[in-house]
């Protein structure tokens, strides 16, 4: 609640509510982390497990493409699961 009366003294009341729905909109999905292909550089986070495509530029090795977010999902543990798998 006061999240919102804080963004409608700093913004246009059409941006704060922008705002408010996406936070609705965000509040049952997972948080995923996308790093860069080519360095593993945190890049940013994205909710759920869409396909989104963005164009993104790595700030630390400066690779520059398209990217669709569902194709870079982080699987926790998979390193872990390969070994076990090959055993
Ligand atoms: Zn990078």
């Amino acid at each position: 609640m006061q999240a919102s009366l804080l963004y409608r003294n700093t913004m246009r009341e059409e941006t704060a509510f922008k705002l408010e729905e996406s936070k609705k909109a965000a509040e049952d999905l997972v948080l995923r982390n996308i790093r860069c292909p080519s360095c593993g550089f945190h890049l940013l986070n994205v909710y759920g497990k869409g396909h989104y495509l963005l164009q993104i530029k790595c700030q630390k090795c400066k690779f520059s493409d398209v990217i669709d977010t569902a194709l870079f999902r982080t699987v926790r543990g998979i390193n872990k699961r390969k070994t076990e798998w090959t055993r």
